[in-house]
């Protein structure tokens, strides 16, 4: 993509912390690009009581893609979260969660491809007064698509299909829909119910390479996993549409450790390759993941991954692995 353009939104609490830390990554690559901060979250909400405007939305489509950090859930009946306002407006169909161990203390490496808009959050929910009926919608064009995008990455790799066919009439679709787009595609494939899967992602995680499923199942198993490779200071995320992306860290926005230079940086970072990679700077993602292999292989960490740094010197250590591997 020439001149990529990106939204920026550090939003609440660690997400200012943590999206500076990973843009001067991304200053220290000098790639032809322009940041465009929005300032939505709590901090707009509680001096305007809007967490996001019509106007903003402006802001988002005349960029590429979006760079996310975090945002407080304000203490508002009526609030809509402006992430799945985001997801639905755009249409971002694919979670994708890598799974990959930063510490090299294992050879887990895997990819969660999660379908992003409807499964159990279809939002068509039946409220009486003794029960409540949530509608599981799953769709032909919804399973071929989020499919595709995992065969997309599971290019001679195996695709594990996770479902509950053996229960769900709706997981039937699922599965036969993923399995027919695997074999058009050529990739090797495997399916599993989400109960085995769980299991299996507990006491063998580095047998998987790219998993495909549902968005409650997909939504379960990325955080369990998130906890198989040093908790949510590592995990990044990119929620992925047909011509446009946000790319976030995982985690939310901690208050309880904001402001205090705690905040691990690298889900952060590791989003910023995400982003990189989608848009075709791939030698550039290249570098940043090596960068944060190799500080965290020096013991530069913040104390959530068991290092004394804080947050700004683990991101100035990663700039400096950076510009010395591009230099050579
Ligand atoms: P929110 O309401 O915005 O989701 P939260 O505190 O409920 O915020 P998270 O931000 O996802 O949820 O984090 C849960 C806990 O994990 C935090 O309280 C914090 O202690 C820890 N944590 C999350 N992200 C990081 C990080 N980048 N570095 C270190 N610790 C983190």
């Amino acid at each position: 993509m020439h001149h990529p353009k990106i939204a920026v939104v550090e939003g609440d609490g660690i997400g200012k912390e943590v999206i500076p830390a990973a843009l001067q990554v991304l200053d220290a690559l000098s790639l032809d690009v322009e940041k465009v901060p929005v300032e939505i979250g709590y901090g707009r909400w509680e001096r305007t009581g809007r967490a996001i405007t019509e106007e903003d939305f402006d802001i988002f489509r005349s960029c590429d893609c979006i760079f996310f950090g975090a945002i407080t859930t304000p203490p508002d009946p009526e609030y809509r979260s402006v992430l799945i306002q985001i997801r639905r407006g755009f249409d971002l169909y694919a979670n994708i969660r890598p799974i990959k161990d930063v510490t090299n203390g294992s050879n887990i490496d895997f990819t969660i491809v999660r379908e992003n808009t409807e499964g159990m959050y279809s939002g068509i929910e039946h409220v009486f007064p003794d029960a409540v009926y949530s509608t599981r919608v799953i769709t032909r064009r919804g399973c071929e698509r989020i499919a595709a995008y995992a065969c997309s990455l599971a290019h001679k790799k195996r695709l594990t299909i996770v479902h509950k066919a053996n229960i769900l009439k709706s997981c039937w679709l699922f599965r036969d829909v993923c399995i027919d787009i695997a074999d058009q595609n050529g990739i090797q494939w495997e399916d599993m119910l989400v109960d085995a899967a769980a299991h299996r992602l507990v006491l063998d995680p580095e047998r998987f390479e790219v998993i495909v499923t549902t968005n409650l199942f997909g939504d379960i198993l990325s955080d369990m996993s998130a906890a198989l490779i040093g908790g949510l200071g590592v995990c990044a995320s990119a929620n992925i549409g047909t011509d446009y992306a946000l790319f976030e860290p995982v985690h939310g926005s901690a208050p309880d450790i904001a402001s205090r230079g705690l905040a691990n940086p690298i889900a952060a970072i590791m989003s910023l390759a995400m982003m990189l990679r989608w848009y075709g700077a791939i030698r550039e993602a290249d570098a940043v993941e090596a960068a944060v292999s190799e500080v965290v292989s020096r013991g530069i960490t913040t104390p959530d991954i068991g290092g004394r740094c804080s947050t700004t010197e683990v991101a100035d250590a990663i700039v400096r692995v950076v510009e010395e591997n591009l230099a050579t």
